[in-house]
């Protein structure tokens, strides 16, 4: 097993890999900002470094002072959560050619998955079914570009190649607004990613969100466990996940779980990985990787009992995967609320003092979460605070247990979303299961009339 390992990141991820480390008798190096001085899990590592100030990219994204750190109090491996570092090819190959392991996919497949473009590529050669689209960039050429979108059919969408977290994407519904939203997106795609290249799909009208979790050891082993539904989203950013999928065709889920099985086996993949798809009349479509954590991991957790994250240091300390597929076997439901630092109706973040927190608890009730009372959220990163994950052995159990457990957390202080995730579990549409990616901002705007 690994010596020591160094957490490259915050937060409830923080803490997560830590708990993880700690079961498995690994010691722990926690970097902090100094805005993150009071973070829960500082106190329960075995050593702390400070590596910069509060803006992130003098701090949990300066790869120098992170790879210190690790030298420093003699770290043998290095975790990098999600978000931040995570998908950072960059940053995989200067932690390993330093001499520490990287706690995920080699460099080089961080590379070809991070650029979607060459991952719809790669998908499409191990058969996995993607989303029609242009084949590659959407070039320049004005003539090209708009043969493309008429053989593709609008709607059509246009994609940042090296885009992230629901940003650098746009719906184009005619002919005529094509070349100039492929412009914009560019720019901002140029801005954001510091990679101008776009792409165009087919705009799905109504898909629901479906994702396939996979566990490989890059020694020619990979398993699945299972799927994801993350379509309540709001600014293609996920609130509310949930596992297994419900009402998917059994033959299709079939189908797509071998896929990314072979997938995983083809590219040499390493690690806990997520495949992302557009679910449509029965169809699954590929739209992309994320090779790291997610942060909806725990429901795949609770309903196959396997710790994705104790896995992850198993493998990247050189272990062969403890599972087979045969073991993994999907039992009861599982749901996840992302507890957010923001407004309920406007969204705006809300961070600041926590006067008083409970959490919840129960049967089968979970919570990932750094909060206590009198932490300070700080201003100056994502507004997650926590997730409220229950499991039952049905889903409407799983349901009621959440509806409990939203009705006992207290965070007094700041603002959340506890209430609109209270208003979601008694939803009759998301109750009944199997709504699509546009469900919550409907739902959303119907209520402000
Ligand atoms: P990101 O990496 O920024 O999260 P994704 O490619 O995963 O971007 O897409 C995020 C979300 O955007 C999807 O979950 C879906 O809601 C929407 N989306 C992306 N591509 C399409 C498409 N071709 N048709 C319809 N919706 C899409």
């Amino acid at each position: 097993m690994l010596e020591k390992v160094l957490i490259a990141n915050r937060g409830e991820i923080a803490l997560r890999i830590l708990r993880a480390c700690k079961e498995l008798g690994i010691k722990t190096v926690a970097v902090h900002s100094t805005a993150d001085r009071e973070l829960m899990h500082l106190g329960l590592a075995d050593e702390t470094v400070c590596i910069g100030p509060a803006p992130a990219n003098l701090s949990y994204l300066n790869i120098p002072a992170i790879i210190s750190a690790a030298e420093l109090t003699g770290a043998t491996a290095i975790h990098p959560g999600y978000g931040f570092l995570a998908e950072n090819a960059d940053f995989a190959e200067q932690v390993e050619k330093s001499g520490f392991a990287f706690i995920g996919p080699k460099a080089e497949t961080i590379r070809l998955m991070g650029d979607k473009v060459s991952a719809k590529d790669a998908m499409k050669l191990a058969k996995v079914p993607t989303v029609p689209g242009s084949d590659g960039p959407l070039p320049e050429d004005e003539e090209t570009a708009l043969r493309i979108g008429r053989e593709v059919g609008y709607p059509v969408i246009i994609k940042a190649a090296g885009g992230g977290g629901g940003r650098g994407m746009r719906v184009v519904h005619k002919e005529e607004d094509l070349i100039e939203a492929a412009k914009q997106t560019r720019a901002e795609a140029a801005a954001w990613f510091s990679n101008p290249m776009v792409y165009l799909e087919k705009y799905l009208t109504n898909p629901r969100h479906v994702e396939v979790q996979v566990i490989s050891d890059g020694q020619g082993q990979a398993i699945h466990l299972g799927d994801r539904d993350c379509s309540l989203q709001r600014r293609h950013q996920k609130v509310l996940e949930e596992a297994p999928a419900p009402f998917i065709d059994e033959q299709a889920r079939k189908d797509v779980f071998a896929a990314c099985v072979k997938a995983c086996i083809d590219i040499g993949y390493r690690g806990a990985g997520t495949f992302e798809f557009l679910y449509e009349n029965g169809r699954f479509y590929f739209i992309e990787m994320n090779t790291r954590v997610q942060v909806e991991h725990p429901v795949s957790e609770m309903v196959t009992g396997i710790d994705i994250v104790k896995e992850m240091l198993s493998i990247a300390a050189g272990n062969k995967l403890s599972y087979t597929q045969d073991d993994v076997v999907i039992t009861g439901h599982a749901l996840e609320c992302r507890i957010n630092a923001e407004d309920p109706k406007t969204f705006i973040p809300s961070p600041g003092l926590v006067k008083h927190f409970h959490a919840p608890g129960g049967n089968g009730v979970r919570v990932d979460s750094h909060l206590y009372s009198g932490y300070k959220v700080p201003s100056n990163y994502d507004s997650l605070i926590g997730k409220l994950i229950t499991w039952g052995a049905t889903r409407d159990e799983a349901m009621a247990r959440m509806r409990n457990a939203l009705d006992e957390i207290v965070v007094d202080g700041i603002k959340t979303n506890i209430p609109l995730h209270r208003d979601l579990t008694r939803d009759e549409g998301f109750c009944e299961g199997g709504v699509n990616i546009h469900y919550l901002e409907h739902k959303l705007a119907a209520d402000k009339h």
